[in-house]
């Protein structure tokens, strides 16, 4: 049922006293991140899950989802554009990229900055976080209308066993999840059997990465078991991080793979001039690319452990 504010009056479960409160005991046990609110702007359970956008003080708008903070306007670059081009320009020659959920359409902005890669697809569950992305957050959603770019409505892991017996043309060079959390309609995504069929998806020198979904402050263990998941089914499998403000709590960690086991991952094997890198990007650099993945000392033993 819809409930739409266009008032100033602050009246969500999420926010009290004005401030938008992020607590999970299962991804944030004992704090919390809070924001500031200014109006909320849209608040409506969907078919799979609870979405609010509100507009912030400092952060613009925000896109929270079964009360996760996803997006905000103002730091979502450091994200999409580290998952997007670490894996890609990983990969020697990618030419088709899949990308699961992403409904707000950042990472396909990202990937669309690679004019080499020729077929693009998108993967999202829930229309709604399309329709609101394109309201509320434009400078993300203006890519879902790309004419290189596929919208699919439908479960990406539906969407990857289908493609289980599909033909070599039907895969894909790299695979993004952009999921949401795993409690809620992304729960398949930290199985075993999805990286199968990630695995399945891809051509000889697939790279995938995923949103680990993990701060390695707070659920290093998660990372752990997400890092071991993945190397029973792919040769390389290596954890990278992304510093962000808003998204789980200052630091999000994805964890990326390959096919190919001569492929380092943690190395470009392509890159831009400076000039170029400075005109396309505010996050992503060579150097960031390779710094991205060397671990605090503590963090690496643990992820890499066994
Ligand atoms: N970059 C942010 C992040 O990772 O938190 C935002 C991603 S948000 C847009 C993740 C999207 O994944 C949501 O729009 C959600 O609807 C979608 N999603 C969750 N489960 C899915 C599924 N099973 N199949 C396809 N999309 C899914």
């Amino acid at each position: 049922m819809s409930s739409e504010s266009t008032t100033k009056e602050l009246t969500h479960p999420l926010i009290v006293d004005g401030w938008f409160r992020e607590v999970s005991d299962e991804f944030f046990p004992g704090q919390a991140f809070c924001l500031k609110v200014e109006k909320i702007l849209h608040a409506e359970k969907s078919e799979f899950q609870d979405v609010l956008v509100f507009q912030s003080t400092n952060f613009g708008n925000v896109l929270v989802l079964d009360g996760i903070i996803q997006v905000t306007e103002r730091d979502e670059f450091a994200y999409q554009e580290m998952i997007t081009h670490v894996p890609i320009f990983a990969h020697p020659n990618p030419k088709k990229v899949l990308v699961i959920g992403g409904g707000d359409g950042g990472v396909l902005r990202e990937v669309l900055k690679h004019p080499d890669v020729s077929k693009i697809t998108l993967v999202e569950i829930d229309d709604l976080v399309i329709k609101l992305s394109k309201k509320y957050l434009p400078k993300m959603a203006v890519a879902l209308d790309n004419e290189r770019v596929e919208v699919k409505l439908m479960d990406g892991f539906k969407y990857l066993a289908d493609l289980k017996d599909s033909a070599d043309e039907e895969k894909y060079d790299v695979i993004i999840t952009d999921s949401s959390d795993p409690d809620g309609p992304a729960e398949a995504f930290f199985e075993q059997n999805y990286f199968e069929l990630l695995n399945n998806a891809l051509n000889k020198n697939g790279v995938v990465i995923s949103m680990a979904s993990e701060n390695m402050w707070l659920m290093i263990q998660n990372l752990q078991k997400l890092r071991k998941i993945c190397a029973k089914v792919f040769p390389v499998v290596k954890t990278c991080y992304v510093t962000i403000p808003t998204y789980t709590s200052g630091q999000i960690s994805l964890m990326c793979c390959s096919k190919n086991p001569d492929l380092k991952l943690n190395e470009p094997v392509r890159k831009l001039t400076k000039e170029e890198e400075l005109k396309n990007f505010k996050y992503y650099n060579s150097e960031i690319h390779r710094a991205s993945f060397v671990l605090p000392t503590w963090a690496n033993e643990i992820i890499y452990k066994d």
